[in-house]
């Protein structure tokens, strides 16, 4: 067992350093990674997922590569082009609703994502549940009309209940990301008539055989996307888009430009705007140059002896 601390590139969900604990297991590594303000009972997900990578191994996959999007972040329209030309993806996800009145930004930025990407090319918006209902639909009109039509939009608000108002006001499509982090959820959300389309993480969900039993489950087409985990937790979840028996969407699994560094000593980038499927996780060869301090050491073996006493 390891506790790695991963500098990050950019502030990401709030944090500059990505942690963890890699497991060696008889099927290979696993990463351990839930994020630090979970509590036990969610973190025991992450578990059953770090554990079946290093005890079971993964199912087979039926593709040999997976398509990812480009990540935009809400920086300058010249800046959002220059970062999708560079990606060589046909996807690209770009970030709204960041700030309060950052909707004149957004359409600009999102223009500037459509010329880059061409009209063969595909734009999705991501609001992070920060509109209600009125504002969602207005935006979502708005970078509609700007995008020159839109993949779909990613959680426009907060709850199930928003989103299943949103949706049956708007043509476009809505996926839902945060009102999907338990394998209830993705049932909820498609029962609710909440969604078009559902993110899956293989890491909250328990592992890639769990989330593959929700996405047959929900019946949704569904999207794959990372935890931001190191090189280890990552090939996990591209291992589920590699599995899943449908696959018509890019997936959010190219974060691995998040990390400054990893524990893997040479970090799947996408080529060609694709992933290689591993068969198992890539051996945490640069591991040593990214201990976690003895306290954090300790902070996370406690984390995990407490988790391995839930069911
Ligand atoms: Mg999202």
């Amino acid at each position: 067992m390891f506790a790695y601390s991963l500098p990050m590139t950019t502030r990401f969900r709030g944090i500059t350093v990505r942690e963890g604990l890699l497991i060696e297991g008889p099927a290979g590594w696993g990463d351990f990674c839930p994020f630090p303000e979970y509590d036990d009972a969610e973190a025991r997900h992450w578990y059953d997922a770090a554990f079946e990578a290093a005890d079971l191994g993964w199912p087979e996959p039926v593709r040999d590569a997976v398509p990812v999007n480009a990540i935009v972040p809400a920086v300058s329209p010249s800046a959002a082009h220059a970062l999708v030309v560079a990606s060589g993806c046909g996807t690209a996800k770009v970030k709204v609703a960041d700030a309060p009145g950052s909707l004149p930004d957004d359409l600009a930025r999102v223009e500037a994502v459509r010329d880059a990407l061409g009209p063969g090319g595909h734009v999705r918006v991501d609001a992070n549940g920060r509109w209600d209902v009125d504002g969602a639909v207005a935006a979502i009109r708005a970078l509609d009309r700007a995008a020159g039509g839109l993949q779909y939009v990613e959680q426009p608000c907060p709850s199930v209940p928003e989103l299943a108002a949103v949706r049956r006001r708007v043509d476009t499509a809505i996926a839902a990301d945060e009102s999907i982090r338990r394998a209830e959820d993705p049932l909820a959300v498609a029962v609710a008539g909440a969604a078009d389309v559902a993110v899956l993480k293989c890491a909250p969900l328990g592992g890639v055989r769990r989330a593959l039993a929700v996405a047959q489950a929900c019946g949704l087409p569904c999207v794959v996307s990372s935890a931001l985990e190191s090189g280890v937790g990552l090939a996990a979840e591209i291992a589920l888009a590699g599995a899943l028996p449908s696959l018509e969407f890019a997936c959010g699994l190219g974060t691995g430009s998040l990390l400054a560094a990893d524990v893997v000593g040479a970090p799947q980038r996408p080529v060609d705007g694709m992933l290689a499927v591993p068969r198992r996780a890539p051996d945490p060869a640069a591991r040593h140059a990214v201990p976690a301090d003895p306290e954090r050491t300790r902070w996370w073996l406690q984390r995990l002896a407490r988790v391995r006493l839930l069911r």
